[in-house]
């Protein structure tokens, strides 16, 4: 029989997949002997079978049963006993971590007899009235789908009649006016008594639990930070501890080292008497945790060693949740912690430093997507702004746009086009679609662990919180900026410091960041920048060391795919161990073109490679700039690609130029009629399935004659002036063995002219793309006289799917994503299964045909990171991606490497 349930006592932290997050890691609470409230978890097993047959398991009533019986004898109470009531929590807890997506309900087994016993036992009616209004709050928002906005415009109207600043005034007889308001609402708005039977109201918590899996928000969540949604959620059942409970009580959210900057140091929230999720819904400004010192110094201790002890065990930054209930300390959750960009580079080396990891592990703390966002440009620091405030930076970056208000105003303006600030009084989850679409986020309360924050940080957002200087007024449609009484309106621009919390009217100007003079300039001239912000310097070293074990650790090079001397100067600083991919055609750009439309023009063979001799020292001298740039390295020349017609004017627009001036009865210019039978003549329907790649070659030899030449002169002049060139011949859109062997054999052939003409032995590999299936097909074939393949996943993915890679992204994509057909677009991240199928296969086929194959990629998917690591699972020898993402390669590729072999050590390092 299935097993639902599982006392905290069973788990462990490795199993998160059956327990959820937030159950595994209780469970390995419980076994370091750390204080947290006994309990169990139903598993996400049990959640799955509830939401593909519209209710529980039979048999989970009475294994839930049987567990609360074993708190019940350990606590000594039963659950809403009228004397003395058990009361539990039921919270949410999927694999990974959702934070405010999914729901919670608190005090479970308070009703109008408990409350009393409550009041009792604890000697203390404000509290227990208290807990109880907050129940039927949260229950009937969560279980029975209430709008939360006539619970908390009842507790305002009563607040505001009364004359209070806040929940704190609020008396024992105040919050039984409230219950018994709160207890109406709900009868009015079901046509039923709020529920009295604490087994009920736990059953109805556990099934509301099930539901929230499947709430908008977090469907949203779950596409953007691509969580599978079938996964489900497990139900964690906790026994209540309180935080509310008086002076002496409160509750608190904290990191075992800062996840802004990664400095190990105390950080964290702390309310006085409070209750669970007050912290995190940034209702009042929270106190720090040096505060806590001051207020419970035994419970501050006891805090601090228990977060040493944690970090040491997780060998990891983690984050916690805490309560103390009358000085007791009580832990209720923990995860290694979410942090950012820079934090997980500073953190991952201070682990090394500290002896908790080695140096390879450390890579696979980090992410391509984070060394992403380090690369992003920030504010320059001495440019002219006017600070409007300084808050809490709560999740770096610099961003700037327009303040709304509403994801409805969000997603309106980003929607044209339009940078947007999504500017709230405070965050909660229904904000995400606005979080989601905006440059940035500021809000007026909350604190570094406030929803806002959290979520911001998840999501990579510019983030500034606590902007308390600010008057958020949403509804009018206005920010009132108390300190200088100016007025800030939707519309208006704003730039947001995330690393700062500094927010400034209008646009201000941004510079290179930190990381990006590393990546570009080296560590000297990035440490020189940075001067004396020592933050700064142990940022960029941190992140040296990464990438300096990230290449260490790779398998598989980082190549770059460039096509003039500039760009392969810059990939090779940002690492590039070659060119991938040398795109020829975009030589034949800007003032060149007409030269190429000379050679279509061309009336017979002789003027036909006129034409072509024309542009021999052109070409020449661009392969001669590449290989310097690159010397030592390889380059891959590709021939030319794209179908001819590219390089003639517009064929429409030449019948309308045409038809217009003979409308007018003007003379037509011979050559403009002659372009128009040549683009008339090469017209195609389906140019990208045409005359182009490999065809071309065929159709007009002259092409592989001028382009091979050019290739190997350049590398005869290079060598000449002592350089060390290693170009490649790589032939495009290769669908048969035959084809290859046609162009490759007239390639070798000049290759040989030069080389006996120039007396150099130049040693130049030919090779071929594979983008079109067939050729994956037949690779073994095609490898037996080719010396490397390249994929060119761009096309291979085209052809596939039958895709056209220039229509379907903005024509259909967005709706597939929508629909939960992709994750992503197959155009960015690889099709594993199908198109990533036939790179495995092609691979396979290919080394068979030739054993001593190189084999790579040069398609979009080389800088994407989740693309990177499959390629290095099927055995490529290299990625080739645009220079910027070359940095991003380079540590995907080292931790593709590192987590395959925990893998296969069974070691799992960490994702
Ligand atoms: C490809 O198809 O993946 C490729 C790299 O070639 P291009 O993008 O130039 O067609
Ligand atoms: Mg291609």
């Amino acid at each position: 029989m299935t097993k639902f349930v599982y006392a905290f006592t069973e788990g462990n932290k490795d199993m998160k997949d059956l327990l959820g997050g937030k159950g595994a890691n209780l469970a390995e609470m419980v076994h370091m002997d750390l204080p947290v409230p006994p309990g169990f978890t139903i598993t996400t097993e049990a959640c799955r079978y509830y939401l593909s047959n519209g209710q529980e398991p039979e048999e989970l009533e009475a294994e839930v049963t049987r567990h609360l019986e074993a708190v019940e004898e350990q606590m000594g109470k039963k659950l809403g006993d009228p004397e003395d009531p058990l009361l539990l929590s039921v919270r949410s807890g999927a694999k990974f971590s959702m934070p405010g997506m999914m729901e919670t309900v608190l005090n479970i087994g308070l009703n109008d007899e408990s409350v009393k016993g409550l009041a009792a036992q604890s000697g203390n009616e404000r509290f227990a009235w208290d807990s109880y209004r907050r129940l039927i709050q949260m229950f009937a928002r969560t279980v029975l789908d209430i709008d939360g906005d006539f619970f908390s415009d009842a507790l305002h109207a009563l607040q505001k009649a009364k004359g209070y600043s806040g929940d704190l005034d609020m008396t024992t007889a105040d919050l039984q006016e409230l219950v018994e308001q709160f207890k109406g609402i709900v009868r009015r708005a079901t046509g039923y008594p709020f529920p009295q039977n604490p087994r009920r109201q736990m059953n109805l918590a556990i099934t509301a639990v099930f539901r929230s899996w499947n709430t908008e928000r977090a469907r949203i969540y779950r596409r953007r930070e691509h969580i599978p949604d079938d996964l489900g959620t497990a139900v964690n059942i906790c026994t209540m501890v309180f935080g509310n409970m008086g002076e002496k009580s409160g509750t608190g959210v904290a990191f075992t080292r800062d996840p802004s900057t990664g400095h190990s140091g105390v950080y964290g929230d702390y309310l006085v008497n409070a209750q669970g999720e007050d912290v995190v819904a940034g209702i009042r400004n929270t106190l720090s945790l040096k505060d806590l010192e001051q207020l419970d110094p035994v419970s501050y201790n006891e805090l601090m060693d228990i977060m040493k002890r944690l970090e040491n065990h997780y060998r990891d930054l983690c984050d916690i949740e805490f309560t103390i209930q009358e000085g007791k300390l009580w832990m209720l959750q923990t995860r290694v912690g979410k942090r950012t960009a820079a934090a997980a580079f500073r953190v991952a080396t201070q682990l090394v430093d500290e002896g908790l990891i080695s140096a390879e592990e450390a890579i696979t703390r980090t992410t391509g997507e984070q060394l992403t966002s380090l690369l992003f440009p920030q504010f320059q620091r001495d440019a002219q702004r006017t600070l409007i405030t300084k808050a809490m930076a709560a999740s770096p970056g610099a961003a700037v746009g327009e303040v709304v208000f509403s994801n409805e105003q969000a997603e309106a303006r980003a929607a044209e086009g339009a940078k947007v600030i999504l500017v709230r009084r405070e965050t909660n989850p229904d904000d995400l679609p606005g979080m989601v679409v905006a440059a940035g986020v500021l809000t007026a309360r909350g604190g570094k662990t406030s929803h806002a924050a959290v979520v911001a940080r998840g999501m990579g957002r510019t983030c500034v919180v606590g902007a308390e200087d600010l008057l958020v007024e949403e509804k009018a449609g206005t920010v009132f900026i108390k300190s200088t009484g100016q007025t800030l309106r939707a519309g208006d621009v704003i730039s947001i410091d995330g690393t700062t919390g500094e927010v400034f009217f209008g646009a201000v100007p941004v510079e290179d960041s930190p990381v990006m003079i590393y990546v570009s300039q080296g560590l000297e001239a990035a440490l020189e920048a940075a001067g004396d912000d020592v933050d700064t310097c142990e940022l960029v070293r941190s992140v040296d060391r990464i990438l300096t074990q990230a290449d260490k650790s790779a398998r598989m090079h980082v190549r770059a795919n460039a096509d003039n001397p500039e760009d392969a100067a810059r990939a090779r600083e940002f690492g590039a161990q070659g060119i991938g991919l040398c795109r020829t055609e975009h030589m034949f750009l800007g003032e060149r073109r007409e030269l190429i439309e000379h050679v279509i023009l061309a009336a017979t063979p002789e003027l036909q490679e006129a034409a072509l001799g024309a542009l021999m020292p052109l070409q020449r001298g661009d392969f001669e700039g590449i290989f310097e740039a690159m010397d030592g390295l390889p380059v891959v020349v590709r021939l030319i690609d794209p179908p001819l017609h590219e390089f003639l004017p517009d064929m429409t627009k030449l019948a309308v130029e045409v038809a217009t001036m003979e409308a007018r009865g003007q003379q037509v210019p011979e050559h403009t009629r002659t372009l128009l039978r040549a683009a008339t003549e090469r017209h195609e329907d389906n140019p990208m399935l045409g005359l182009r790649g490999v065809r071309l070659s065929i159709q007009i030899p002259g092409f592989v004659d001028l382009q091979v030449r050019a290739v190997a002169e350049a590398a005869v002049a290079c060598r000449k002036r002592g350089l060390d060139p290693h170009p490649e011949i790589m032939i495009p859109l290769i669908g048969s063995d035959k084809e290859f062997r046609l162009v490759a054999d007239r390639a070798r052939k000049i290759i040989a002219d030069v080389e006996r003409e120039s007396g150099y032995d130049l040693d130049i590999a030919i090779g071929n793309m594979i983008e079109l299936p067939r050729a994956a097909i037949i690779a073994e074939k095609i490898a037996e006289d080719s010396e490397f393949f390249s994929f060119g996943t761009n096309d291979l993915t085209q052809t596939t799917w039958g895709f056209s890679r220039d229509d379907v992204e903005h024509e259909f994509i967005p709706t597939y994503m929508a629909e939960g057909i992709f994750d992503t677009s197959p155009f960015e991240t690889i099709d594993r299964e199908g198109v990533g199928e036939l790179v495995r296969m092609g691979t396979e086929r290919g080394r068979k045909g030739n054993p001593n194959l190189t084999v790579g990629i040069c398609g979009e998917h080389g800088g994407d990171p989740a693309s990177v690591h499959f390629f290095d699972s099927v055995g490529l020898d290299y990625v080739s991606c645009s220079p910027f993402r070359v940095p991003v390669a380079r540590l995907e590729a080292g931790r593709a490497a590192v987590m395959a072999k925990g893998q296969e050590s069974g070691a799992g390092a960490t994702a």
